[in-house]
């Protein structure tokens, strides 16, 4: 393929950042790749891996001259990152991110960055339970969903750009306002993470003999919910204060609903249960369908 890029810098470059570093490099798709991290281990190792050609640790180094930015930081860095990149930028670069939450990043970002760049958020919807440089690999996006919710007044022709490089990746790019991105993934990954950080966490609640046998005989179900609970902690901490008024909306809901099963096994409702139960066979047969499992 191509070069698409001259200068591509990374703020931020653990599992999602190094993913798409490995896909830039596979494809030949920039000139140069640099780096920037918080501590200087993640920036040896990036250098280690063969990720990046320069790495630095101020990030107003690694965007200047860069035509491609991408912000691949924990949400709660943004703000920090904007004001010391911003002076920095050159015009005309494409700024972007992966945050798993839109409307704050719009909120920490667009005011820090001038009006001569391209601001185009962004979200692979991909991921693993696990974190840094080492965990990325290019497959990752392959098949998978990446939203883009470019802001009123984004010039087509670097959101197409932007798009080329995510379907390079193997993506399927499809376009969203940031307000219904937020709603869609509070109901389809932030409330069922937050569902598995309870289950999971109410485990060491229980009395000492109940726990020794939740862990022996977690296959049924259990196992399940603890690979989502292991995610990154900063990570989530992150998407729930960000996405605060979404998540909450969808708990209210659940509630609702989880109130109503309570009722149905209280009433030996059975019938109500198998039609639910039946129901949402269904949507994990057309998730398979979908080539989404
Ligand atoms: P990660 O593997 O933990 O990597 C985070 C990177 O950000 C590391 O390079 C880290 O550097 C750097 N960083 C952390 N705090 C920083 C700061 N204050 N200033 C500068 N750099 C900082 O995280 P990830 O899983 O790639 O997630 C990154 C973003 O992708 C998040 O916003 C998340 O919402 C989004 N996302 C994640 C997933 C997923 O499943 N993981 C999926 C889709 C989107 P150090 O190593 O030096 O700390």
């Amino acid at each position: 393929m191509s070069i698409m890029f001259e200068r591509v810098a990374f703020i931020g470059i653990g599992l999602i950042g190094s993913s798409l570093a490995r896909v830039i490099r596979r494809d030949g798709l920039a000139r140069t790749i640099v780096a920037s991290a918080r501590s200087t281990e993640t920036l040896d190792k990036v250098m280690n891996l063969g990720l990046a050609d320069r790495v630095y640790a101020d990030p107003a180094d690694a965007v200047r001259d860069a035509d491609l930015v991408v912000i691949a930081t924990p949400l709660s860095a943004y703000a920090e990152i904007g004001a010391r990149i911003g002076p920095a930028l050159a015009p005309g670069a494409i700024v972007t991110d992966v945050g798993s939450v839109k409307g704050a990043v719009i909120r920490d970002l667009q005011a820090a960055l001038p009006k001569s760049v391209h601001f185009i958020p962004g979200h692979p919807v991909a991921g693993t339970e696990h974190s840094g440089p080492q965990a990325g690999f290019a497959e990752l996006f392959d098949g998978r969903w990446c939203i883009l919710t470019p802001l009123p007044g984004t010039d087509p022709a670097a959101l197409e750009k932007l798009s080329a490089l995510w379907r390079s990746a193997g993506s399927k790019v499809v376009t969203m306002d940031p307000e219904h991105h937020d709603k869609v993934l509070a109901i389809t990954s932030h409330l069922p993470h937050l569902i598995a950080y309870t289950i999971v966490g109410t485990a060491p609640d229980l009395e000492d003999t109940l726990k020794s046998e939740v862990i022996n005989f977690s296959a049924s179900g259990f196992r399940d919910f603890t690979r989502i609970a292991a995610s990154d902690p900063v990570m989530w901490r992150d998407v729930f204060l960000g996405n605060r008024d979404a998540v909450l909306e969808m708990l209210q809901r659940f509630t609702e609903d989880l109130t109503a099963l309570q009722r149905a096994i209280r009433w030996g409702e059975g019938d109500k249960l198998e039609e639910l139960f039946t129901r949402t066979r269904a949507i994990r047969r057309s998730i398979i369908e979908a080539k989404q499992a």
